[in-house]
């Protein structure tokens, strides 16, 4: 097949990119560079399977594809909070966009939702069944409410327009190409320690979330993009839950060093837990991740050491 991957040169759509070309398809990968780095596929670049093209998916695209991952949007709070305004427009106009093309060249169509649909969740863990708990005006909305309108059109081209779709929402995930400087907790933990520099909790450190391996969630892709069951919305992430400040405690001891644990004020609207209940995609996919915290932050430590 020929699939095109938009944000295919971030973290998850790099990895996406891989394992697409290994498994023998033809890849259009299709960034902006707002998050993404050409480093993170620039050993695809001689593949005559691979293309790159830069492009702002706020802006309509015409390609002859068979599947499409709309992966493009900044994920890391301080990213998706530098331009509010464009990250709703990367999320609404983006899905219009990739739906319309989806429409015209009848190619099925995958939304990376997240967890972030939930808010600060009422209930725990949170099944797909969950409305959620999201602030329409605080300082995350522009994520929240941009993804819940995302799955909307979704779901509205699905019953209007017959649009073949998948909805996967996904819960904190990490692994190697994360950004040295991405604000998200696993690589600040990590850059951190290994700088012998303090790590900085949030809040109390109380609240917790489940982070998955970035292999288990890019399998997880793979099969609820290629079953023909469930349409979703499908959590997708790693159940086992952690607080903030195990994980430091964690990474502190994998990384060693002088660093301590030092405490900042807690970013407005943080939601207190997270936690996918991930029975329906047990069910349907046979799929639960198979690589432990421990073991997926000895793998991303291994990268950053390269990196910092
Ligand atoms: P990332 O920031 O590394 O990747 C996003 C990619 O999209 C980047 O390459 C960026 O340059 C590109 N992009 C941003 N705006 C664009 C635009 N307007 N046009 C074209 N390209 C654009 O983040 P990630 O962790 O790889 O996340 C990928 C997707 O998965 C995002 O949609 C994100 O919301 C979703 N997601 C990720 C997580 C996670 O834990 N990693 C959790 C929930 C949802
Ligand atoms: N966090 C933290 N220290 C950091 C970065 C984040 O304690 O240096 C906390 C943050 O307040 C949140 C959790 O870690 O409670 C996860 O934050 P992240 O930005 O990775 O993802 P999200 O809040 O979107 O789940």
């Amino acid at each position: 097949m020929r699939i095109l991957i938009t944000g295919g040169a971030g973290f998850l759509g790099s990895h996406l990119c891989d394992r697409l070309i290994n498994d023998g398809h033809e890849v259009v990968c299709l960034d902006n560079f707002f998050t993404g780095r050409k480093t993170n596929i620039a050993h695809l670049l001689g593949n005559p399977r691979f293309e790159l093209i830069r492009h702002d998916i706020i802006d309509p695209i015409k390609i002859e594809v068979d599947q499409i991952y709309n992966l493009a949007c900044p994920a890391s709070p301080p990213h998706y909070q530098f331009n509010p305004i464009k990250t709703t427009k990367t999320s609404v106009m983006g899905a219009i966009n990739c739906l319309g093309l989806a429409k015209r060249v009848k190619a099925r169509v995958f939304q990376a939702s997240t967890s972030e649909v939930y808010g600060d969740p009422a209930v725990h863990p949170q099944p797909e069944s969950y409305w959620g708990n999201v602030n329409p005006i605080g300082k995350r909305s522009c994520y929240d409410e941009g993804k819940r309108c995302a799955e909307t059109l979704f779901f509205d081209y699905h019953r209007e327009n017959k649009v073949d779709i998948r909805v996967i929402r996904i819960f904190n995930t990490y692994g190697p190409r994360m950004l040295a400087n991405d604000g998200r907790v696993v690589s600040n933990f990590i850059v951190q320690a290994l700088k012998g520099e303090d790590l900085t909790v949030y809040g109390d450190g109380q609240q917790t979330r489940s982070f998955c391996y970035v292999d288990d969630l890019i399998e997880g892709f793979v099969r609820f993009m290629n079953q023909t069951q469930i349409v979703g919305p499908m959590n997708c992430g790693n159940p086992g839950e952690f607080t903030m400040l195990e994980l430091a405690e964690l990474t502190l001891k994998l990384v060693g060093g002088p660093s301590k644990i030092i405490h900042k004020s807690l970013p407005s609207d943080d939601p207190k837990q997270r936690k996918p209940d991930i029975s329906l995609a047990k069910s349907v996919l046979k799929w639960e991740p198979q690589v432990p915290l421990e073991e997926g932050l000895r793998r991303t430590i291994a990268y950053f050491r390269g990196q910092v």
